[in-house]
């Protein structure tokens, strides 16, 4: 045992049990999306592609998650943003199956291809001391070899959308949060994967996606680790 654990010691998110942030009951109620849809009709789709007919313009081309945000899960996601995010992850990580994820070879296929976590605002991230999306990204360049890139920054200081009641506040909250790096050249057939969290009413991948869409990118994917 490590001094650490003795000081701090592990308590499970979602039970309080000791010894471990999830413990072996809590990692059974995790529930893995295993039916992709499109996100517009709901309608099954593989992969999570938007359908031709529901696409708009600037939406995202397909949007794929791992697990439902049910209870544990919100649990893990609230600790990952405020405290031991690193080990709480890093546990969840080591629970996925493989098997359940295999979905992922979709995206594995493709030629050109970079993975854009969701920016966090520079002075948020340095007051939480790291952006929980880039931690979500490096696992899943286990199973994608593509580059974790830093196109987009965060412009604006949005409060969290969780925080907003009214619907068309938490539109103008996010509305122009996203710009994209100028100095970096846009290759219209890199196809570019924005990974996140959560995905609840989508409205902060959307923005993303669509600050991206509109710099020159043709291609935008959505992954993220929980649908709400
Ligand atoms: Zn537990
Ligand atoms: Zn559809």
């Amino acid at each position: 045992m490590f001094l650490k654990d003795f000081l701090f010691p592990k308590i499970c998110v979602g039970c309080s049990y000791l010894g471990t942030y999830i413990c072996l009951k809590c990692q059974k109620k995790l529930k893995y999306l295993e039916k992709e849809s499109c996100f517009y009709c709901q309608k099954p789709s593989p992969y999570g592609l938007i359908h031709f007919s529901c696409q708009k313009k600037y939406s995202p081309d397909g949007i794929m998650s791992i697990f439902y945000y049910n209870h544990i899960l919100k649990k893990i996601i609230k600790a990952a943003k405020y405290k031991f995010a690193i080990e709480v992850l890093k546990e969840l990580f080591q629970v996925i199956d493989p098997q359940k994820i295999k979905k992922l070879s979709f995206f594995a296929d493709f030629k050109k291809a970079a993975l854009q976590p969701v920016p966090l605002h520079v002075s948020k991230e340095r007051q939480r001391g790291f952006n929980q999306a880039k931690l979500i990204t490096s696992f899943f360049q286990r199973f994608l070899l593509f580059p974790q890139v830093d196109y987009l920054k965060r412009k604006k200081e949005t409060k969290p959308q969780a925080e907003i009641k009214d619907a068309k506040k938490r539109y103008l909250n996010i509305r122009d949060a996203f710009s994209v790096n100028p100095k970096i050249k846009v290759e219209k057939d890199k196809v570019i994967i924005v990974v996140d969290d959560i995905i609840t009413t989508g409205l902060t991948v959307f923005e993303a996606v669509k600050t991206l869409k509109k710099a020159g990118f043709e291609k935008v994917f959505v992954l993220t680790l929980a649908k709400a």
